[in-house]
């Protein structure tokens, strides 16, 4: 497969057990790790991620954002628990039960919803209780959460295992907004245990409030972006050591030397200042190298960087060597990633881009083939 297209994404899986393994050193062998796998495990590809991870004992659940997502895991052949993060619509319910998906729920129309589903599917609907204590986004209210706690207590078929909420600042370098939510979560939480009559997994804490909160590690933590060898946020503390998880390679398709004033691409917005090799690359926005990068971005070869000359195409873009080189086509170029003691780190281009890590990794098209290496 790698053989078919000279542009690949190389997935670190090493990584990200190295990762995982820094995780739990820091939150102890009591909680449980929950890894967000969604969008694809953030480009680097949920399935493979996810069985690493099974497969090392690294991480207890594994939480998706669609029902197709969970549904793909299970015919993968994970085993693992898996938590669908946000809202789901009625007529998903009973797809999500049936591949063992344990659903977030946000308000009692759900909860009913998620009984029928149980019904119809022939087996218990696992879920878990999500509160809204200031993402504003989804969730039941503080006030609402033990009403509706005991209400899916009350329901047949469903069984009620766990309560969390998602934390908004929690990657800033002022801790205080997220402490007073922490505490406020902790006052809901046992309050909804209360309304349930039993202990839940109570859990709240992203990548931010891994590396920041320890207050917010409570029965599980739910890391995402740092299983990735990323922190959410420069402003973040790095508290525990990450490896990131993906390179980006391509190879020389194409080189020639051209002559001072020869334009290069689209919209003639190179033009070259002197004599000079110029290399093609086959990477271009339809892959995930961004048309920002257009005259703006880097690439490096044998260990040295290069600018981007010209305007990204869809399909490929073009590298100004210089006037002398011993690059030839063939030789592989790293979009991303180490090339000798040069690195271009995905913090590079989420800083010319205007954008954070997360993107950056999830924009990498499914075009590029995804090659693992071993862990
Ligand atoms: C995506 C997600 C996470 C992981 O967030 P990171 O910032 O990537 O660590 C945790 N919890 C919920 C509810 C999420 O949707």
């Amino acid at each position: 497969m790698s053989l078919l297209y000279a542009t690949h994404a190389r997935v670190h899986l090493g990584n990200v057990c190295d990762n995982l393994r820094a995780i739990r050193a820091a939150v102890g062998p009591s909680r449980k790790v929950l890894i967000a796998v969604k969008a694809n495990g953030y480009g680097h590809g949920a399935v493979e991620v996810s069985r690493m991870a099974e497969a090392t004992g690294t991480a207890e659940w594994l939480g998706v954002a669609t029902v197709p997502e969970g549904v793909q895991l299970r015919e993968a052949g994970l085993r693992l628990p898996i938590l669908k993060l946000g809202p789901t619509f009625p007529w998903e319910m009973r797809a999500a039960v049936e591949a063992g998906v344990t659903l977030a729920i946000c308000s009692s129309e759900e909860a009913d919803a998620a009984a029928e589903a149980a019904r119809a599917a022939g087996r218990p609907a696992s879920v878990h209780l999500k509160v809204d204590t200031g993402m504003g986004r989804v969730g039941v209210t503080q006030e609402e959460a033990p009403a509706l706690a005991l209400r899916l207590s009350a329901l047949p078929g469903v069984e009620l295992g766990g309560v969390f909420t998602h934390l908004p600042v929690s990657d800033a370098a002022d801790p205080a907004w997220t402490r007073e939510q922490i505490s406020r979560f902790r006052a809901v939480a046992s309050d909804v245990e209360e309304a349930a009559g039993r202990r839940l997994l109570v859990h709240c804490a992203n990548s931010g409030a891994v590396l920041g909160h320890e207050p917010s590690w409570l029965d599980m933590v739910r890391p995402g972006i740092m299983i990735y060898g990323f922190r959410p946020d420069a402003e973040t503390p790095a508290t525990i050591p990450l490896k990131p998880a993906m390179s980006l390679l391509t190879r020389v398709s194409f080189l020639k030397r051209v002559a001072a004033g020869t334009s290069i691409g689209y919209g003639r917005t190179w033009i070259a200042p002197r004599d000079t090799f110029v290399a093609t690359i086959p990477a271009g926005y339809a892959d995930g190298f961004n048309r920002l990068f257009s005259n703006r971005g880097r690439v490096l070869i044998g260990g040295k960087s290069y600018p981007l000359v010209g305007r990204v195409c869809m399909d490929q873009s073009m590298v100004d060597l210089g006037e002398e080189t011993d690059v030839a086509v063939g030789d592989e170029v790293v979009l991303m990633g180490r090339s000798g003691d040069a690195e271009i780190p995905c913090e590079e281009w989420a800083e010319k881009l205007g954008t954070i890590t997360y993107e950056v990794t999830c924009q990498i098209s499914p075009r590029v083939a995804r090659v693992y290496d071993p862990y």
